[in-house]
């Protein structure tokens, strides 16, 4: 339990933004910050997924801090893309460099916050039995950190062991010998894929919809590259602060169908042997919003598949089809379809025959029963909202924020909801968020927070809100941008469509980062434009 029990910030979670905004707002504005995370260590997303081949898919010397010029010249990156330790110790580094650890609580989950309306601060809960009141309210949770288990009967009499890659322990879990089935294949199940069956006897992998996956290429650094990396840092963070999604590409304006046909396949052909996210926002600029122009990237990766995977029958399982490459979240892998070559690898198509129940045994699908002794679930996350909804956040006239998202979440620029003064969302829904390089996304919002908090001061307010007004305009915006892209032509978790029952709304920003950002300095240079300043000093 904390002795001290009155802050001028709650922060909650230690991730990448929750590290970032403990150190802006105690270091750069000298406030008295409070940080919550359910974990004993620090690393957020960095600390729970440690499954086999948890890696970033952006690569590592731009998929991390740009704040501090010292701290991105003396860390040294392995590689392209790092395992989860590695990243888990830049963000022990981070945190002890920066001197964090002292005002952070490991350990201690927030179970509810409540703004009270007479002194304009918020009282935060935990479950280790705190109470304390702070003037705001700041959420750094991840947008990918509430594990979805899915609701398939039986799942408690499976007798042999189960794993979540979301929450993989951290001792080691030995599967030599083992006959695994694996469900779910996003980024998580397909980066887990090649190291699983690499270990197992037999490994089962249960697909209910194909994913578009392109090979990371990941390579380790040799000394050059860490010198021409760090000669190069003040234009790779400029880059990554200007381009459409945080990557450090040079902006494209080709479009695919300008390109006569030969010369697009040699371009595609270069962006596949580049590997990762390049293949997406580094080669032509409409594959996002033209379908003809998206089909032919799409046509081009089920070429690849189909060459890659030997058995022509799991090859055509294996290929996407219905939805545009993009619209779901794409997989960056390493030897992915490689696997499916294995004699110990088989793929089960779970959208025609699905999983009917869990069997002390293993499980049963419609037609087939399976036989495991360990079960693992990438099954993914009830994303951007439900870290958020986990909590009980209870704004003005104790209204739940389930309540007021229960048509889902409504944010004026995916950093404040009406009704809940004081409380800042960073990377909530209704901002770029998870469509950017995180680690960009999250300064750019930390920074906005922090020069609000420093003018709030000077200017005497203790409140701030956004108006309903300025909210629903910005809803509407987001809506209209994501209609007219082609995200909203897949069910994935961008759309809330993994979690049954949620409601069905694009939920992040979708215009890119360079209108985002421009839009959220004009509402700082206009004095806040769109939120309601109020409260005294004075008044408390
Ligand atoms: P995900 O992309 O949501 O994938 C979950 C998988 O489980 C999907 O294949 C889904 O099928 C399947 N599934 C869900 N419920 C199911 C059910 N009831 N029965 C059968 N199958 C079910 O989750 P994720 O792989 O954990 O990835 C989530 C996000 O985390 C990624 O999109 C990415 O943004 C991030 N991530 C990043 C990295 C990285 O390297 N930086 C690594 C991992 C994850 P459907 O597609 O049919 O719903």
């Amino acid at each position: 339990m904390v002795e001290e029990n009155d802050f001028d910030v709650v922060v909650v979670g230690a991730g990448f933004a929750g590290l970032y905004a403990l150190h802006k707002f105690r270091d750069d504005l000298h406030m008295n910050v409070r940080v919550f995370e359910t974990g004993d260590g620090v690393g957020g997303t960095w600390f729970w997924n440690r499954y086999p081949g948890a890696r970033c898919d952006s690569e590592s010397y731009y998929y991390c801090y740009s704040f501090s010029p010292e701290l991105a010249q003396e860390w040294e990156w392995s590689g392209r893309y790092p395992e989860q330790p590695e990243i888990e110790r830049y963000l022990n580094h981070v945190t002890d460099r920066f001197d964090l650890r002292r005002d952070i609580q490991l350990s201690t989950r927030v179970t509810a916050a409540t703004f009270d309306d007479a002194t304009n601060r918020w009282t935060v809960r935990t479950d280790r039995g705190d109470a304390v009141t702070a003037r705001f309210l700041v959420t750094a949770v991840g947008c990918l950190s509430a594990p979805s288990v899915p609701d398939i009967p039986g799942l408690d009499d499976f007798a042999g062991d189960v794993y979540f890659t979301a929450t993989w322990p951290r001792e080691p879990v030995d599967l030599t010998g083992k006959r695994v089935g694996l469900i779910g294949t996003g980024s998580s199940g397909i980066q887990a894929t090649p190291p699983i069956a690499a270990q197992a006897a037999q490994l089962t992998v249960f697909q209910r919809t194909p994913n578009f996956s392109l090979p990371a290429r990941h390579r380790a650094f040799l000394s050059e590259d860490q010198a021409e990396i760090k000669a190069d840092y003040d234009e790779i963070f400029d880059l990554t602060r200007q381009s459409f999604a945080g990557f450090p590409f040079h902006p494209v304006d080709r479009k695919t169908m300008s390109v006569p046909e030969e010369e697009r396949e040699e371009i595609l052909d270069g962006l596949w042997e580049e590997g990762g996210f390049k293949f997406l926002y580094g080669g032509f600029i409409d594959l996002l919003r033209d379908a003809e122009a998206n089909e032919i990237a799409s046509e081009y990766i089920r070429t690849k598949i189909r060459e890659t995977v030997k058995d022509p029958e799991t090859a055509e399982l294996l290929c996407p089809k219905g939805y545009p490459y993009g619209a779901k979240r794409p997989p960056i892998d390493t030897d992915y379809y490689e696997t499916f070559n294995r004699d110990n690898v088989s793929l089960v198509d779970i959208n025609d025959d699905p999983i009917e129940v869990i069997t002390p045994t293993g499980l049963r699908t419609t037609t087939a029963e399976y036989e495991f002794d360990v079960l693992v679930f990438a099954t993914g996350f009830d994303a951007m909202t439900g870290s958020l909804l986990r909590m009980d956040i209870r704004g003005t006239d104790g209204i739940p924020l389930s309540e007021a998202w229960s048509d889902g979440p409504r944010t004026y620029l995916g950093l404040q909801v009406a009704g809940f003064p004081n409380l800042f969302t960073i990377t909530g829904p209704g901002s770029p968020s998870v469509l950017m390089n995180m680690p960009v996304a999250i300064e750019q919002h930390v920074d906005w927070i922090a020069g609000c908090l420093e003018y709030l001061r000077d200017e005497g307010w203790t409140r701030i809100e956004a108006t309903e007004d300025a909210q629903d305009a910005w809803a509407e915006h987001v809506t209209e941008l994501g209609e007219a892209s082609l995200y909203v032509r897949a069910n994935s978790w961008y759309v809330g469509a993994n979690i049954p029952g949620k409601p069905r709304v694009i939920m992040p920003y979708t215009g890119g980062q360079p209108m985002y950002r421009e839009r959220c300095d004009a509402v700082r240079d206009a004095g806040y434009d769109g939120f309601a300043l109020g409260g005294a000093a004075a008044g408390g």
